[in-house]
């Protein structure tokens, strides 16, 4: 029987914050971007460049697609560069490894080892190597080989691989742990360190038997711009365990590969820090993808031995500040539930971990503490943290070493589900204690996705990314040969279709269902609630949820086919629907074509700029349409952005190829160059309240003729305060989140949209004044398609609320300021795709309405 205890032994803030309804702090700008319980406080490129590297299409264990040289057996030693001594490493304050150090350490264990390999994986942001470290027995070549033939047919066939003998009996079960996704989480790197040291040379007999049956994957620092600079974030200001379904950074992409290339049953993530040791598995609502029997035996139990392996430190409250683990899933009721796949332990199971798990050390070393706290005590917190880390990847590595097999044949099962097509099972209450009604989620799989080519598609250079998105994420896509018909409807050849009968259904479906409107069934949610690329990512996708495939004649491919085209002769138009099409524009504003902003979401291109809208429709993949009727329009120019605006923000909008500078209250207070702008951006770090007198004086002659394009609260704020556009600005809760529907009017920045957007801390404008515009709406009934969206306690802020409200809104005012602003979150973390080109027309509406030529 689960204990309701309200998150018992969490610090203060984060209980309260679990239990308030949670509004975010007016104008404060982290406030709509996170959960108010912040776990524990917290490009793509271009055209078809996106696919995988290795693309997983044909069945039979064909390992012509395998990454890793085969003709290698283990060890793979690799002398790694060593990166310069930098003595303003973060760590170093800690006595923790300094990033420089790792390389060293790995080549010295690599000369005295025959059991580490080193394989570097990636780069960061910054441009820090990403060093992968196996740890496993010594491999032939021919063994080696055998073991990807194995792992191969766990996926591509499984109902044999669960018959197959060598399986059973040699198959070495992969481990992934992951260290320091967030940087300034640093001992689980440190912990990682001291097991593969032991690892590498210990001689008893448990030791040797693990090695001999398990192949062992450490990530040893995932962020290692974090870990030098101190910050949760990586070099671009992401926090990466959001970025699993949208992959914006590459450190996530790598890890991304490394989980579909090793496949491992079970996966560790360290961070820090919650008293007492935080252990999943997770509180619900429970991701309805997940073939959650298997998972949550497993959980369950590893997550019961890392507690006792962590209690057998023996560290106590009284002596040494260090509580008891809590395990979430039995200890809470609900809070920290693992039903978005954005974080790395809720993504490892649809490439088939059947036991995954974040860990949260107990001791804060960051953040005030990293400033306030005396060296010594941050180094005795510090040294305790490495030994929880290091406990938990023990108990884990005990955990495989006794059950290796089980997990590997329940990995199996896992992908003979999907590939069988069987429907989703509902896991029996009492499965493991504790489990009851409030633990039950699944959904309904549709028996293929289609994402149909010609005029069925929205966009297809957006059916283009999703493809490629799709297949790096290992789901299985396949382009029609012929014209077929299928739900009712005729294909064209040429259209894309996912078969859910899949090895990997779980993971196509997560990224394309529409998602479940969760609000009903908890009353707080740890982070997003929905996300589905269906429906925000610009493409048309059709679910198909019955019917026979026989007739469907189709190819596997590894890429999405090129879309790029330029009729041959006259004036051009490109449409302006994806965020493709915006840096195809972009590109040719920098090469000095004369673009003409015709009004209604497109661009107007000379016949004389065909050779160079032929080169942009190679490289991004747009389709230019051929002109008719006489030109006509604004003459554009690449508007030149002045942004405060969040990490996420800016890196989006420099994605579509708009020239950036980052502003803030404090940088207009020191005074900034207002020549330089064509466009103000606000969404974060800008208080109108504590300009200087000077600061608004230089803001309001930019204002009169300039533009202004403004989201969420801080946008509203600074609306208000600088007298901007005349509405009120209404505030749902503010942990509300999810896919919404709406209704878009058809103007020049929402014409041509999907009739979906997304929110986070929604807002709408009320009390509109004669020069405001409605460019979209929530739609009259909803809004809500999935997420969670609840009333606050006072009733107000809910969906209900939302109704029909004005969502974006657009006008000229009195002093002729140009200005958009935003109740949605379109540029969410890098993910609504679909949304993007509504920012970038609103900077082009207001920089034409602005200054004009
Ligand atoms: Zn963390």
């Amino acid at each position: 029987m689960r204990r309701h205890l309200a998150y018992p032994l969490v610090g203060g803030a984060v209980a309260a914050a679990l239990l308030l309804p949670a509004t975010a702090p007016a104008a404060a700008e982290p406030g709509p971007r996170r959960s108010p319980v912040a776990r524990e406080f917290g490009n793509g490129p271009e055209r078809n460049t996106a696919a995988s590297p290795v693309p997983k299409q044909r069945l039979g264990a064909d390992l012509s697609r395998y990454p890793w040289d085969l003709t290698r057996g283990y060890p793979r030693r690799t002398v790694l560069t060593e990166p310069p001594e930098n003595p303003s490493d973060a760590s170093i304050k800690l006595g923790l490894t300094p990033y420089h150090a790792i390389a060293p350490m790995l080549n010295d264990l690599q000369r005295r080892s025959d059991r580490v390999s080193v394989e570097v994986i990636g780069r960061s942001h910054q441009g820090r190597e990403l060093y992968l470290v196996t740890v496993t027995a010594p491999e032939s070549p021919a063994q080696a080989r055998a073991q990807a033939a194995m792992r191969a047919m766990i996926e591509d066939d499984p109902a044999k691989a669960a018959r197959d003998p060598q399986i059973k009996r040699s198959y070495k079960a992969p481990v992934f742990i992951n260290g320091n996704i967030h940087g300034n989480e640093w001992e689980g790197t440190d912990a990682v360190l001291r097991t593969i040291e032991r690892l590498a040379t210990a001689q008893d007999a448990q030791t040797r038997e693990l090695l001999a049956r398990t192949r062992l994957y450490f990530n040893v620092t995932a962020n290692p711009d974090g870990r030098v600079n101190g910050t949760r974030v990586n070099g671009a200001g992401f926090d990466m365990n959001r970025d699993f379904i949208t992959a914006s950074q590459p450190e996530v992409r790598s890890m991304r590969q490394v989980m579909i290339d090793t496949q491992p049953v079970v996966m560790l993530d360290l961070h820090g820090y919650v008293n007492g040791t935080l252990v999943e598995p997770t509180t619900p609502p429970h991701g309805q993808n997940y073939e959650y029997d298997l998972f949550i035996k497993n959980a369950y139990a590893n997550g019961l031995g890392m507690e006792a392996a962590i209690k057998a430190l023996g560290y106590t409250p009284e002596r040494d500040g260090v509580h008891p683990p809590q395990i979430p899933f039995r200890d809470w009721e609900e809070g920290w539930d693992d039903w978005p796949p954005i974080f790395t332990p809720q993504y490892a199971p649809f490439h088939g971990a059947v036991a995954s798990h974040t860990v949260e050390i107990p001791l804060r070393v960051n953040n005030a503490d990293y400033t306030d706290q005396p060296v010594e005590e941050l180094r005795r917190r510090a040294k305790i943290n490495i030994d929880v880390a290091a406990a938990a990847i023990a108990g884990t590595l005990s955990f495989v070493r006794e059950r290796g097999p089980q997990l590997v044949a329940d990995q199996i099962e896992m992908f003979r589900r999907g590939a069988a097509g069987e429907p989703s099972k509902r896991v029996p209450e009492g499965i493991v204690p504790g489990f009851g009604p409030e633990d039950v989620y699944t959904t309904t799989f549709p028996r293929a996705y289609v994402i149909p080519a010609g005029s069925g598609q929205r966009s297809e250079a957006a059916a283009a990314r999703l493809v490629d998105h799709l297949i790096a994420n290992d789901v299985r896509v396949q382009r029609a040969t012929r014209p077929f018909r299928l739900g009712g409807k005729d294909y064209p050849a040429g259209s894309y279709v996912v078969d859910m009968h899949q090895p990997k259904r779980g993971m196509a479906n997560v990224l394309l269902e529409a998602g479940a409107d969760i609000s009903p069934r908890v009353d707080a949610m740890y982070d997003i609630s929905g996300w589905s690329l269906a429906h925000l990512w610009g493409a048309t996708v059709d679910p198909i949820p019955r019917g026979d495939l026989k007739g469907v004649k189709a190819r596997p491919v590894s890429a999405a086919a090129p879309t790029g085209s330029v009729p041959p002769s006259g004036d051009l138009v490109l449409r302006l629907d994806d965020p493709k099409e915006v840096s195809a524009l972009n590109e040719l504003l920098g090469r000095g074509v004369q673009a003409r902003w015709t009004g209604d979401g497109s661009v107007r291109i000379p016949a004389s700029a065909r050779p160079a809208a032929r080169a942009v429709a190679d490289r991004y993949g747009v389709r230019f349409a051929r002109a008719s009727g006489p030109g006509g329009g604004t003459v554009l120019r690449r508007p030149r952005v002045a942004a405060a605006a969040s990490a996420d923000d800016v890196f989006s909008l420099q994605e579509m190829g708009f020239a950036v500078t980052p502003v803030s209250t404090a940088t207009l207070n020191a005074g900034f160059d207002w020549s330089s702008v064509d466009v103000l951006y606000v969404s974060s770090g800008l208080n109108h309240g504590q300009l200087t007198a000077q600061a608004r004086r230089a803001l309001e002659d930019f204002l009169a003729g300039g533009g202004v394009v403004a989201r969420g609260a801080t946008g509203a704020s600074f609306n208000a305060a600088a007298g901007l556009l005349t509405a009120t600005a209404v505030a749902g809760r503010g942990d509300a989140n999810g896919t919404v529907s709406v209704v878009n009017a058809g103007g020049p920045i929402t014409g041509g949209s999907a009739p979906y957007s997304f929110v986070y801390s929604p807002r709408w404008f009320t009390d509109l004044g004669p020069e405001v515009t409605v460019e979209q709406r929530f739609a009259g009934q909803g809004p809500l398609i999935a997420g969670h969206w609840r009333a606050g306690a006072d009733g107000a802020g809910g969906p209900e609320a939302a109704r029909g409200q004005a969502t974006v809104i657009r006008g000229v005012d009195e002093r002729g300021a140009a200005v958009v602003l935003f109740g949605t979150e379109p540029l969410f973390r890098n993910h609504p795709k679909g949304l993007f080109p509504q920012v970038a027309r609103a900077l082009l509406w207001t920089a034409t309405q602005a200054g004009g030529d």
